[in-house]
């Protein structure tokens, strides 16, 4: 896992890094290696306490509190549970989006892991177990760090990012709305309107370091 996420997490910076200098790669490096047994103990606490779709209020507020502590602007409840931050450069520029999806599914965990879940919650009608079975931990994880690495770099940065949390990817409750459609209904896309936005999906199948 700490292979895969300082992976991930690399290709995800040098993919929305748009700045000139040389020395900003290095910093980026050494500032995600700094930064990586934090993004470990977040993805573990967030494995540890899974939310279902529409229903991230724990994730969503550790979220909102981390980006407001990088002084960067936080929107709450965007799409419901969503959260946008927008953390803006010194320059004048595009607005990258970047993406990480935070529910958890309706699925009972059988790792045995020291921090697997043991929560349980009501869907559509019947307990269920719940547990980040999907790797979007991870996700949350990768961006509370991205977002960190690069508030650190804020002056090197051309135009803006867009940090887009967004709930109930694995699809609503039944009779909700939620997802990436509710979001941009909310306005998650504009003010600034985002030029080109980034995701990515974790899978344990892929090759370390290979973006398919
Ligand atoms: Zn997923």
């Amino acid at each position: 896992m700490k292979k895969i996420l300082l992976s991930v997490f690399a290709v995800a910076i040098h993919a929305m890094v748009f700045c000139q200098k040389q020395t900003v790669p290095d910093q980026i490096h050494a500032a995600a290696r700094k930064l990586e047994p934090k993004t470990i103990l977040w993805r573990r606490d967030f494995h540890e306490h899974p939310e279902l779709g529409n229903r991230e209020f724990r994730t969503a507020k550790i979220i909102a509190d981390h980006l407001r502590s990088l002084g960067i602007e936080v929107r709450e409840g965007v799409g419901k549970t969503g959260v946008v931050g927008l953390l803006k450069g010194s320059k004048p520029g595009p607005c990258v989006g970047l993406r990480a999806d935070i529910d958890a599914l309706p699925i009972v965990e059988r790792t045995g892991l020291p921090f697997a879940s043991k929560v349980k919650a009501e869907y559509n009608g019947q307990e269920v177990g719940v547990m980040h079975a999907c790797g979007h931990d991870s996700h949350i994880a990768i961006m509370m760090t991205v977002a960190e690495v690069l508030a650190g770099i804020k002056n090197e940065l051309s135009g803006s990012v867009k940090f887009v949390f967004q709930p109930a990817e694995e699809g609503p409750p039944a009779g909700e709305e939620g997802g990436a459609p509710l979001m941009i209904k909310d306005g998650a896309l504009e003010n600034p309107k985002v030029d080109v936005m980034f995701g990515l999906h974790i899978n344990s199948k892929t090759e370390v370091g290979v973006i398919k």
